[in-house]
């Protein structure tokens, strides 16, 4: 057994045990946690290795949704939305949007400035500017590289921009422990028990880092395996559940481009009249998504050719100069959205709300279907009220609404006083508030230690040696991929973190004590899994980390 996980887990009696770290069951673990209840959390990966990573990023209210009249979900979410920018300010940014109206769009200008009224109406106690209507002349000014054929009108609204949504999660997974909650990555849960006499039930998984077989016994067992779930039903005592229908959703990544907006475009595309966007993030543009019915290998999702041509060219037809060939693609990823099951449905069709699933006959067994970034605190909420009756306690309030994740700054003088201070470049200190928040000066007290570690491991990012040795330490990085992909964000940049990646396991191997088989093993590693993304530097040249 490894120093992660506490030699006395079998004799611990948890209120609740969660399976899934992602953003759903981290919220979940928080809110659970602060109420004070006894948590597990159990990941068969990484904090935020799964669908969470994979998402469009945005923090919106769906205005998409308002077409299937889901109005309860678009309101929870414009409200959370709001909550977001209060207790996450240093991850979540608004983020203006401009839809293009064109003559023979599927979406009148007249449908679009009713669903935008809607849409202001439903977020009525927002703090971001309303929507505006613009002529085409003005549509144009906004976005020169826009097609003018056809085009009519275009509307301006605002959303909302979570840059790393990894780093939400690993923010929430952060504060969970510091009330009390254990995690536990990298432990696949294998088997579900019946009840016993007390209530309980018996949860087994694999330590896959050593393989060790270990148990814990919870009251409450909350399955948010995201589009797993009825996987790890499957590892319990009936086994015919069909809760999750997940469909597909793939993004390619560019570098900006002739003609490429300043804001985010929301676009419907020409071939299945499907609204796409076209996102200016993290220097570059994330381009999305698709929506096809999945049944594969959740452990291998990736994008298909013709997801790739279909994003490219309905770009292409938007903006004129963009002219985009598949060589423009950075990289690419793709993610399952973990929807309720539907037979015959129309995938846009899905509703996107969430729901707490109790199995049938089996008490106490909690699965959570749907659930997206923007809602996932409030569907925490609704998971711990009712964890609160199940177990019958009389659990204090939530508090999560008004209580800041751990990198979120409370004064607002803050950034400006973090990026003039000296010693870094200003592009590394920005980085590091994006990144870090709050936290960006835990990192940079490491490089007081060591002025060594203020160097960048990563030209393009300017990311810092500090940076790698804080997510072992701080933040529960496992893995060299856990540290670029989920803490430091550097396996996002344009060559998915290769070359970097060998700095990064060098650092490791100065001030972790990693031998030259861990070096070699970790690159190996790295390397393999990125594949999964058809990084460009993959074609271009060999891979090999030596
Ligand atoms: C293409 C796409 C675009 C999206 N865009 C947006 C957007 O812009 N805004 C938004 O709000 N939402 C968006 N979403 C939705 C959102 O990303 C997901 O609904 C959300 O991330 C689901 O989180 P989760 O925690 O339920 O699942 P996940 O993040 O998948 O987490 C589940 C976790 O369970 C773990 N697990 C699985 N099996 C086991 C096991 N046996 N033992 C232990 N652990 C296990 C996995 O390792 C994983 O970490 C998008 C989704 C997709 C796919």
């Amino acid at each position: 057994m490894t120093s992660r996980i506490p030699a006395n887990i079998s004799e611990i009696s948890f209120d609740v045990i969660i399976i899934g770290a992602g953003i759903n069951g981290a919220g979940i673990a928080r809110d659970a946690a602060m109420r004070g209840l006894q948590v597990l959390v159990l990941d068969k990966g990484d904090v935020g290795g799964g669908t969470s990573s994979w998402s469009s990023r945005l923090i919106h209210g769906g205005l998409r949704y308002l077409e299937h009249a889901e109005l309860g979900l678009v309101r929870e979410s414009l409200r959370e939305r709001e909550t977001l920018f209060r207790i996450a300010p240093h991850l979540v940014k608004p983020l203006p949007i401009l839809l293009p109206i064109y003559e023979h769009a599927v979406r009148s200008a007249l449908t679009i400035r009713a669903g935008m009224i809607a849409y202001d109406m439903l977020s009525f106690d927002k703090s971001l500017p309303r929507h505006r209507m613009l002529t085409r002349d003005e549509a144009i000014v906004k976005a020169p590289g826009l097609n003018r054929n056809g085009l009519r009108a275009a509307a301006i609204y605002y959303d909302a921009q979570v840059e790393f949504a990894e780093r939400l999660v690993v923010e929430n997974v952060l504060s969970a422990q510091a009330y009390g909650a254990i995690v536990i990555t990298y432990a696949r849960v294998q088997k579900l028990s019946g009840q016993f006499m007390d209530s309980s039930r018996v949860v087994e998984f694999i330590d896959t880092r050593t393989a060790a077989a270990l148990a814990a016994r919870g009251r409450i067992i909350v399955n948010a395996a995201g589009p797993w779930v009825d996987e790890v039903l499957t590892t319990g005592e009936r086994t015919s559940e069909h809760l999750i229908g997940g469909t597909k959703g793939s993004h390619i990544i560019v570098n900006s481009f002739a003609g490429a907006p300043s804001t985010a475009l929301y676009v419907e595309a020409e071939s299945d009249k499907r609204p796409f966007f076209i996102i200016p993030w993290d220097g570059k543009y994330l381009i999305g998504t698709t929506d096809i019915r999945f049944t594969g290998d959740l452990d291998h999702v990736e994008i298909e050719d013709e997801e790739i041509e279909y994003l490219l060219r309905e770009t292409n037809r938007v903006i004129s100069p963009a002219r985009l060939l598949r060589d423009a693609v950075l990289y690419t990823y793709a993610g399952v959205r973990p929807l309720p099951y539907t037979e015959n449905k129309n995938e846009q069709g899905i509703t996107r709300r969430h729901f707490i699933r109790e199995s049938r006959g089996q008490e106490g067994l909690l699965s959570i279907v749907g659930g997206k970034l923007t809602t996932y605190r409030s569907l925490a909420e609704q998971t711990v009220n009712l964890i609160g009756q199940k177990l019958g306690k009389n659990l204090p309030r939530c508090s999560t609404a008004g209580s800041a994740l751990p990198g979120a700054y409370t004064d607002h003088s803050f950034p400006e006083e973090f990026k003039s201070d000296s010693g870094l470049s200003l592009q590394t200190r920005e980085r590091l508030l994006r990144v870090y928040g709050a936290r960006a000066q835990e990192v940079v007290k490491l490089t007081a230690q060591d002025e060594w570690l203020a160097k960048n491991f990563d030209e393009e990012t300017e990311a810092i040696a500090a940076e790698l040795i804080f997510s072992f330490r701080q933040e529960m990085a496992e893995t060299l991929a856990d540290c670029l992909l989920r803490r430091t964000m550097v396996g996002l940049n344009s060559s998915v973190g290769i070359g970097a990646d060998k700095t990064a396991a060098a650092i490791a191997q100065k001030y972790l004590g990693w031998s030259e088989t861990r070096v070699q093993e970790e690159l190996a590693a790295y390397r393999l899994y990125v594949k999964r993304f058809h990084p460009r530097i993959l074609s271009r040249r060999d891979l090999s980390p030596t």
